[in-house]
């Protein structure tokens, strides 16, 4: 099971109402993004800030009017974290958790970013002679280089962003003078959302339209790539600062992140995973036709299982169910903790499988400890045959944008072919959707996609070279590529 690094939300009411419902709601809608810190920050003479680690917490009543009187305002930001960069131990999760404020003289903003930045350790080394950072996360860096550049104005800080930082970065700000703002990368990688209330008084940005659902919000665009979109008592500015002649999204986030229920680039998640599903059952056909039933990894594969299901017409039996309140997501353990979470988490009904040759539907394969642990358990409750369906293809090659796949070795896809991989988790047969299946269920084009963990070709120049680098010195080096100071120095001066 994988993380990504976060979600965030941020919203501004025109009609003076408190913003903190619609920030609590925004997150929890977006729990699944960031499971390791979350925070709040709103604009009420001056910051107020509340940030702590773990999931959102349930409040209502008393402790849920507290918050709310604390977190006074009518804009304010919102974040869900789990971090792709930085220290990973439990005091620096609080001390990285965000939204994060950073200053400059007199400049002040509020800052909350979903993304990872290549050159990380560059921008880090060209600020620290001048500027502190308030974290030791890829976020501080960012805030700083923008509150650094903002006496020319907000937008020239963020075309400095846009032209100095290379890498993944959906951004929600504050400033103290309440105009909330928004901005995109130029290969627009993660997603975020614009929002409006059906009366215009409450304009919103969220990683995901579940963000803004739940907050009765209607959705009204995405924030371009490279564009800033600012809100501010007098209306709204959209400005397009850099534009590129393809775009980048993550195309993983259709497979796994997103909820089934948002809207990525026009289309509902679980549409296109549906349609995964009918993909793999028209190209493997012949397993099917060798095959009882299938089932469904909870929760990311049941829409695609749903899929295949409809286009075979073989049996789909939701005998994997999840134990609803084990909420440990099992990537951002130690790996010793990973298996025995896993073990945990998936419950399988016995007594259903003796003799029956099972297809099982996953969203992908990334260190292999999952499916692994998945197959046994269902040898276990007696399969006789165990065949693999993976919605997202192989993944070979590390993620650079804010997933946390960071290196080579810990890819059960770069060490191994698709026998291989069935061998190591102990299935019968691994089968992987393929590239073109996949891009054309999701409605974009080729160049609309970031697919740089499946081929290998990455939409930026330094996390091509870090990535070359890093596989022709074939070594065992376990630490993240973007974080390895020898790697990061190939791309000079930026
Ligand atoms: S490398 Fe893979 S996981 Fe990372 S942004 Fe690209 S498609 Fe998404």
């Amino acid at each position: 099971m994988l993380a990504e690094s976060c979600g965030v939300f941020g919203a501004k009411c025109l009609d003076g109402r408190c913003v903190f419902d619609l920030l609590y709601w925004g997150l929890v809608a977006q729990n699944h993004r960031g499971h390791e810190s979350y925070g709040f920050l709103t604009c009420a003479e001056g910051f107020r800030r509340h940030v702590n680690v773990g999931l959102v917490p349930q409040i209502f009543g008393e402790r849920y009017s507290r918050w709310r009187n604390f977190l006074q305002g009518s804009t304010g930001i919102a974040h869900v974290r789990y971090g792709t960069s930085g220290d990973r131990g439990s005091s620096s999760r609080l001390n990285d958790a965000q939204p994060l404020i950073s200053s400059h003289g007199r400049e002040k903003i509020g800052f909350a970013f979903n993304g990872n930045i290549v050159n990380v350790n560059e921008l880090r080394s060209r600020l620290k002679a001048s500027e502190g950072f308030e974290a030791g996360c890829d976020a501080a860096v960012l805030s700083k280089i923008l509150v650094t550049s903002i006496d020319g104005g907000l937008t020239s800080g963020v075309e400095r962003c846009m032209r100095d930082v290379e890498g993944a970065f959906s951004v929600v700000g504050l400033r103290p003078n309440g105009e909330l703002f928004a901005f995109r990368d130029p290969l627009g990688i993660r997603p975020l959302s614009i929002g409006v209330s059906e009366d215009g008084a409450v304009n919103a940005f969220s990683s995901e339209t579940v963000g803004l659902d739940i907050n009765g919000l209607r959705f009204m665009d995405d924030v371009k790539p490279g564009e800033i979109v600012v809100f501010s008592r007098d209306g709204v500015e959209r400005e397009r600062l850099v534009k590129k002649d393809r775009s980048a999204f993550c195309a993983f986030e259709y497979a796994y992140f997103a909820r089934p229920d948002s809207l990525l680039n026009g289309k509902y998640v679980f549409s296109v995973r549906e349609e995964f599903g009918r993909n793999l059952g028209r190209r493997f056909r012949d397993v099917v036709e060798k095959s009882d039933v299938i089932l469904s990894m909870p929760e990311t594969a049941e829409d695609a299982a749903y899929g295949l299901h409809e286009e075979t017409g073989l049996k789909w039996e939701r005998i994997l169910r999840r134990h609803r309140y084990v909420t440990q997501r099992a990537f951002i353990l130690e790996p010793s903790e990973r298996v025995s979470t896993i073990d945990k988490k998936v419950n399988i009904m016995n007594g259903r499988l003796k003799g029956k040759k099972v297809i099982v539907v996953d969203d992908s394969i990334v260190r292999g400890d999952t499916t692994r642990t998945v197959v046994r358990k269902l040898r276990r409750a007696g399969a006789e045959k165990v065949y693999l369906f993976i919605t997202f293809p192989r993944i070979t090659h590390p993620c650079f944008y804010g997933v946390d796949m960071a290196t080579f070795t810990e890819l059960i896809g770069f060490r191994f072919d698709e026998e291989g991989v069935a061998k190591h988790v102990g299935a019968d047969g691994v089968f992987y959707q393929p590239l073109e299946d996949y891009v054309r269920a999701t409605g974009m084009r080729f160049n609309e996609l970031c697919l740089a963990c499946v081929t290998g070709e990455y939409p930026t120049e330094l996390a091509q070279k870090m990535a070359d680098a890093a596989k022709a010195s074939t070594d065992m080096d376990e630490r993240r590529i973007y974080e390895r100071a020898e790697l990061t120095r190939l791309g000079g001066s930026t």
